[in-house]
């Protein structure tokens, strides 16, 4: 018998309230103030929204579930957060790696995207980087590429979580062709989402060396009309810095405080090339910061100083960036694993960054990279209901002693058996269920053999 009071509480038997899904029996890693972690817990879930985590008798007692997801033998965690990648470029994945950033840009990528980049190619790319993303846990991203309104139609037909950034650059791009049609797309992009649950529209200003300063202060400005987020690439590498400080006299993140653009609603991708000053301004302006370990690894462009930043008081995410040229996959696990290893060897230190210090990069405080911290990247009531099982009864996974060293250094994306973004279940037991697969991977075979052919490579 099941009496309801108002459309959303609705009193079981027994006391009892109704939720829609309750995720029963899992050992469930919170990511929440206290990091509680539940060895046998379970999680509430009603209409896009966590209700209640705990112990999983005491969850069973309170809620009656429309749906009981066993989670016994797994680990639930907040979804992971990739903060910062270029979704559409799986298309390009392994065009051409093992040459210098300058001659992948210019004699590979430029051309290729010249060639290539059109709506078709970008909403194929996509969907092709949801189904590898959600495979892998990941249930926000963060975006900066062309027809990204292409890009947020898809990322929602798929179920995903994304901050979707329409790049602004000082050349004519695969879509907008001048700043005039850069700004009249992305001011009717970030209209068209206002107040989407899924997809957080922004303007994506590329960097301070291929933007003007009016180009800058232009995405930015519209940016703040529409309480959007600005995503940029900041100081990514040694030659930026050094440019910087030649033209303007000052470091690059000076320089994006200097004209107004730093703060609270930024989200800068890198930010390697940072010292004291710089990462002081970043704490107190708010900016979040996305690390990428195997993009600055694989392009050799440096090594970020996360632990100072932390220390310093600045949100700092995870992102794989590429998923071309830079890392060439989406799989945010790898990230969480050489975050602590890179800064690890690059001081010589072991205790340099730790395993839950690395998990945190790619939740909590991937979300408050994000500025989400209020509604994703961890399992609490309120927030919305993002969550993941990973599968404990692998070769890998097994014995447990820490749960967060098994997550960073033993588990692995493909380990993730079920995806739950805004309480709808988008893959159960491995298997997608808001992506034709089958069709994406086909497409994409296809698209490979006509880059190829577009570039004379064949
Ligand atoms: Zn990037």
């Amino acid at each position: 018998m099941e009496v309801c009071l108002v459309a959303s509480i609705c009193i079981a038997g027994h006391g009892q309230q109704s939720v829609d899904l309750v995720v029963s029996g899992g050992i469930v890693v919170t990511m929440d103030g206290a990091r509680a972690i539940y060895q046998d817990g379970s999680v509430a879930v009603r209409g896009d929204a966590i209700v209640a985590v705990g112990p999983r008798a005491d969850i069973e007692a309170k809620y009656k579930a429309a749906n009981l997801m066993d989670a016994r033998g797994r680990l639930v965690l907040p979804g992971f957060i990739n903060g910062h990648t270029h979704v559409p470029m799986t298309l390009f994945r392994g065009l051409h790696d093992d040459v210098t950033l300058n001659e992948w840009l210019y004699k590979y990528i430029f051309p290729a995207e010249a060639k290539n980049v059109n709506e078709d190619f970008v909403r194929w790319g996509t969907r092709l980087a949801a189904a590898e993303q959600i495979r892998a846990g990941v249930t926000t991203f963060a975006d900066m590429y062309y027809f990204e309104d292409a890009i947020a139609e898809e990322t929602k037909k798929a179920g995903m979580r994304g901050v979707l950034g329409e790049t602004f650059i000082d050349f004519p791009a695969p879509d907008n062709k001048s700043e005039a049609e850069m700004l009249a797309y992305t001011e009717k992009f970030l209209k068209r989402w206002q107040g989407d649950t899924l997809i957080h529209a922004a303007p994506a200003p590329h960097s301070i060396y291929t933007c003007s300063k009016k180009t800058l202060q232009d995405a930015a400005e519209l940016a703040r009309k529409y309480h959007a987020p600005i995503l940029i690439h900041v100081a990514e590498m040694k030659k930026e810095w050094d440019d910087s400080e030649k033209t303007n006299g000052m470091s690059p993140v000076a320089y994006l405080d200097k004209i107004g653009i730093l703060g609270p609603d930024m989200v800068a991708a890198h930010c390697i090339y940072v010292d004291e000053a710089d990462r002081k301004l970043l704490a107190g302006k708010g900016v979040g910061c996305v690390h990428n370990p195997s993009s600055n690894m694989m392009i050799a462009s440096g090594v970020s100083p996360v632990p100072e930043m932390r220390a310093g008081g600045v949100a700092v995410g995870l992102g794989t960036d590429g998923p071309a040229g830079s890392n060439n996959d989406l799989d945010l696990m790898e990230e969480i694993d050489l975050a602590a290893k890179l800064a690890k060897i690059s001081k010589m230190d072991p205790l340099a960054l730790n395993a839950k210090a690395a998990v945190e990069m790619a939740t909590i405080d991937g979300a408050r990279a994000l500025h989400m911290e209020k509604e994703i990247g961890s399992l609490e009531a309120g927030k919305k209901a993002d969550l993941i099982l990973i599968s404990l009864r692998e070769p890998n996974a097994v014995p447990i002693y820490d749960v967060y060293a098994q997550i960073a250094y033993s588990l692995k994306g493909s380990d993730v058996e079920t995806v739950v973004i805004g309480g709808r279940v988008v893959m159960r037991d491995h298997k997608l269920l808001t992506i034709d697969e089958p069709a994406v991977l086909q497409k994409a075979v296809e698209y490979g053999k006509w880059v190829k052919k577009s570039l004379g490579m064949e």
